[in-house]
């Protein structure tokens, strides 16, 4: 079933090119040059016609031509040409649905159910793997799109300009307004489309790279990103133009033109590179260390803890800590004072104006980016001070009478905290 549904994929795919270059060029062409053949019109269909040829040539090949499979009892040689092998890889790498060693680059598709040579990608508009075989003929197919498409487009809208000149307009016909119209409709979103996929495809070409490996390329970056891995170069890319001749041909006047890509695609060149010691693609080293291992308990997770949502939250597990340190330490912080963490925890006999609650508790505050600490001057500690006291501050101007010096008054010797309590309030 899903073998019918591909080759209807194909089907429309080439009823669409059929559309866009020969509807264009009955219905909009041939009665803009009055229906007659001319050397104008020869000179301006000729190249477009070429251009769909190469078009739809180059995506017979994709279709038709297997991408690469890996030989019967293939079996990597690791000591005489399997250097590629070892070097990358360390070991063969070995494919368990298809039962058969994979040569280096080689994935298994699940839609084909096998292993493809240098896998780029499952392409279901050609109904096939792009593989090693097949991959200039893909490359080709999407630059002859894009250029038979801005071609097409470039014609249709010299035509439509022209129409939309005084002395064609009456000659323009509803038919060929219709058939413009459906041409841009077919023609711009194939454009844009195919436009960006194929530059996106001619710069992994540049760097010899597959899809796949683009996707392991990124992989990549993000753990070098998060500091997992050190730098990794990617081992294939030989500098751009070997790059492009190991999928398009040695000789760049035949690029363009479709050619057997040589090899066997078993085995591929490497860089040369003394550091070339790491695998591709290199693992992700937390997924290395910690290997899947079944719980104990079904109330286990992964390395032993606790249901995460059985874990207290992040506030109370902090509370805790808080706790734990104090009752090891009592009376003593297990952080300095300028910590956002710091709780002056004093003996509670001694009498101070920091130690009590009311005055240590508004000092921190905890916001997006971590604590913002108060600091409080001295005018804000007498006027809580004064408020303890029952009082309002500012409202009286505290008067604290001298001591006398003649007279020996038992006042003198009252400390300070006392004494204020004791003075009465002047006005
Ligand atoms: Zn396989
Ligand atoms: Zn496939």
């Amino acid at each position: 079933m899903s073998s019918v549904l591909g080759w209807l994929v194909v089907a429309f795919v080439l009823s669409l090119i059929s559309f866009i270059a020969y509807s264009s060029q009955i219905f909009i062409i041939w009665p803009w040059y009055h229906s007659t053949l001319s050397v104008d019109l020869i000179m301006l269909l000729l190249p477009f016609n070429i251009l769909v040829g190469m078009l739809l040539w180059n995506y017979y090949l994709s279709v038709t031509i297997d991408p690469g499979r890996v030989p019967v009892n293939w079996k990597p040689d690791t000591h005489i040409d399997g250097y590629e092998v070892k070097k990358l890889t360390g070991k063969p790498r070995y494919c368990r649905m298809c039962e058969r060693y994979k040569p280096p680059r080689a994935h298994h598709c699940r839609t084909c159910n096998r292993c493809v040579l240098r896998m780029d990608h499952h392409c279901p508009w050609i109904n096939n793997c792009v593989g090693y075989h097949n991959h200039g003929h893909f490359i080709r197919f999407l630059f002859y799109v894009d250029l038979a498409c801005s071609y097409h487009a470039a014609m249709i809208s010299k035509r439509l300009y022209d129409s939309l000149q005084l002395h064609y307009a009456d000659e323009t016909s509803n038919l060929e307004l219709i058939f413009i119209v459906l041409n841009y409709v077919a023609c711009i979103p194939v454009l844009l489309l195919v436009g960006g996929f194929s530059l996106y495809h001619f710069y992994l070409l540049s760097g010899n790279c597959t899809t796949i490996e683009g996707w392991e390329k990124d992989k990549v970056a993000t753990m070098i990103r998060k500091g997992k891995l050190q730098e990794v170069k990617f081992p294939y890319n030989l500098g751009v133009r070997r790059n492009i001749d190991t999928i398009l041909g040695p000789n760049p006047l035949l690029w363009c033109w479709p050619t057997r890509v040589r090899g066997s695609g078993l085995k591929y060149e490497v860089s040369d590179g003394d550091d070339v010691e790491q695998s591709w693609p290199p693992q992700d080293p937390d997924k290395q260390q910690h290997e899947f291992s079944l719980p104990d308990t079904p109330w286990t997770y992964e390395n032993g803890s606790i249901n995460p949502n059985l874990q207290p939250s992040n506030s109370s597990e902090r509370q805790h800590t808080m706790k734990r340190r104090r009752t090891k330490h009592p009376g003593v912080s297990s952080v300095p004072p300028y910590h956002p963490d710091y709780q002056a925890t004093v003996d509670e006999d001694a009498d101070s104006l920091v130690s009590s609650d009311d005055y240590s508790q508004p000092l921190l505050r905890r916001g997006s980016e971590g604590y913002e600490v108060h600091s409080i001057g001295r005018e804000e500690l007498l006027e809580r001070y004064l408020r303890e006291l029952g009082e309002d501050p500012g409202r009286y101007v505290r008067y604290i009478p001298q001591p006398d010096t003649d007279s020996e008054s038992e006042t003198d010797n009252i400390p300070l905290g006392q004494h204020a309590q004791a003075a009465p309030t002047m006005s």
